[in-house]
């Protein structure tokens, strides 16, 4: 790679970086005498359903933006190294990088450099020659410029396995304030387009979730201003399938990510508007990610504050709840608790919120009761609920299925006796119930690292992944 290339992909994939909507720990394998030097190409790390992680280039097509979002280090007021690829030199790049074993896939967003069609017709030109030209079979998540017109979004579907629309904000006061290009209604529209297609090409499998709408939008009452009611308008088109190609459209899904603390919303109303996210479009995955303070405008948070760090994480056990628990975004938040606990795993908050539910018995609770106890996962309640058919669980079992008893016990019977003490008080559970690791937990501040491609950067694990939700892709 000559030394102009290696100063445009420096460019791109530092401003790349803090886009989190695919696993983004930054990799600091250096060359060690042979082939290859990871650390200066902006790879990151994605996970696909069968848990097998992929090396992806994770980089900008371009960075010189038209736009001026307060929170982008790429927006237009930034004072910035600017570079763009051209569609052939980032397909060239890409196949160089595959041939060399550095990456199995592409990560590509970008700014906006004239208009959202310009820039998403010259990335289609790159996914087009990578796919056509290049014969590359391998994974490609693109972003979706919104307000890109549906005819190009329906291309790129064809092209990449994945797409994510950035909602950026999660409320349609905070986007006009410091994203005031942006419009709400486009990137609902783009999100709602790719959610019609999918449907219509039977991509998404499983029952709606209850209440479920069964295209974007089509259920929410006009003009209540909601996000539903916002993507009921858009003019969604089915996407035409290229002559003679026979790949799916975006057979991974659609995803997007939402910035943590950059703006006032509470993390009830952040849990609310990821669940009408999934609900409404069918999303795989809303990623949270922590702002970096990057700017000096008066309607951020100053330079000096730290990252979120440990309320994402808590944003992202409150997803997990949402995905695979059962749990309502009311449920998890109310009026009156507006904040996850930042000591206190969200599942255990809610127990402690609802005393009257447990003691639950496990040798004949159903299993969407078992999943409500904190310390039950998904796989331990699968495992006590097969075993119970052939002989009643004891205490000591349930360790050995996986439950983490330090919590669970406080809140669980095994044929009618209690191991969590004297009483079922909520204060005195709290206190016990706590450990080291999740006070830890509420007091984590990290300075962003991972975030670093080119500098000397340490590679850390991406906090949301501690707990098994994360930043992993899950292509599911
Ligand atoms: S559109 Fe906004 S968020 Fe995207 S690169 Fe431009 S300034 Fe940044």
């Amino acid at each position: 790679m000559d030394g102009a290339m290696f100063d445009k992909l420096k460019i791109l994939s530092d401003g790349a970086k803090y886009d989190v909507s695919c696993a983004s720990s930054g990799v600091d394998r250096t060359n060690v005498g042979r082939v290859g030097n990871a650390c200066a190409a902006g790879i990151c790390h994605s996970w696909t359903a069968d848990g097998r992680c992929i090396s992806l280039l994770k980089v900008l097509f371009t960075n010189r933006c038209v736009y001026d979002c307060k929170y982008c280090v790429n927006r237009r007021s930034a004072d910035a190294p600017r570079a763009s690829f051209e569609p052939g030199e980032l397909a060239e790049l890409v196949m160089g990088f595959y041939r060399r074993n550095y990456i199995e896939g592409l990560f590509l967003s970008s700014a906006v450099e004239t208009s959202p069609d310009d820039t998403a017709e010259r990335i289609c030109g790159c996914l087009a020659l990578l796919r056509g030209e290049h014969g590359f079979a391998g994974y490609i998540h693109a972003k979706v410029i919104p307000g890109v017109s549906p005819e190009i979004l329906a291309r790129i579907g064809f092209l990449a396995d994945r797409l994510s629309v950035n909602i950026e904000l999660p409320s349609r006061e905070s986007l006009g304030l410091l994203a005031p290009q942006k419009r709400a209604k486009d990137i609902f529209g783009s999100m709602g387009q790719i959610a019609q297609a999918l449907a219509e090409q039977g991509e998404l499998r499983g029952p709606r979730p209850a209440g479920a709408p069964r295209l974007p939008g089509a259920n929410v009452a006009a003009g209540d201003g909601s996000l539903g009611d916002m993507a009921r308008g858009h003019n969604a088109i089915s996407p035409a399938r290229p002559r003679g190609r026979r790949e799916a459209f975006a057979p991974g899904g659609q995803s997007t990510q939402m910035i943590i603390g950059a703006s006032p919303e509470s993390d009830r109303q952040i849990i609310a508007t990821s669940e009408t996210l999934y609900r409404t479009f069918r999303l795989k995955r809303v990623y949270f990610s922590a702002y970096i303070p990057v700017s000096d405008a008066p309607e951020l948070p100053e330079r000096a504050s730290r990252p979120q760090l440990g309320r994402e994480h808590r944003l992202y056990q409150a997803d997990w709840l949402l995905r695979f628990y059962g749990f309502a975004a009311d449920e998890i938040l109310d009026e009156a608790n507006p904040y996850l606990d930042p000591f206190l795993d969200p599942k255990a908050g809610w127990a402690l919120r609802n005393m009257d539910r447990f003691p639950i018995e496990v040798n004949k609770a159903p299993l969407e009761e078992l999943l409500r106890i904190p310390g039950v996962g998904n796989v331990s309640a699968m495992r006590i609920a097969r075993q119970r058919r052939f002989a009643a669980v004891r205490y000591e079992d349930l360790k050995k299925m996986g439950v983490v008893l330090k919590r669970a016990r406080f809140f669980l019977t095994c044929s009618g006796r209690y191991y969590g003490g004297k009483t079922l008080d909520p204060v005195y559970i709290r206190g016990q119930a706590l450990s080291p690791a999740d006070i830890r937990d509420g007091m984590i501040e990290r300075a962003p690292e991972q975030l670093s491609m080119f500098g000397d950067s340490r590679s850390r694990i991406p906090i949301g992944t501690a707990q098994g939700g994360g930043h992993g892709l899950s292509l599911r």
